[in-house]
């Protein structure tokens, strides 16, 4: 699971495993959950995940 916007659009909080992932836009690097992430500094989707 470490694609972004794939078919798993369910939305689950909790113990689940973070990814690290990488802005396209801006090349911040965040950690993350789950799908439907943004960029927390440019709030750009335009990510993808590194590990
Ligand atoms: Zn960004």
């Amino acid at each position: 699971m470490c694609s972004v916007g794939d078919s798993f659009g369910v939305e689950l909080e909790g113990g689940m495993e973070s990814h690290k992932y990488l802005c396209n836009h801006c090349s911040k690097m965040f950690k993350g959950i789950g799908t439907n992430l943004k960029c927390p500094k440019c709030f750009s989707k335009d990510i993808k995940c590194v590990e």
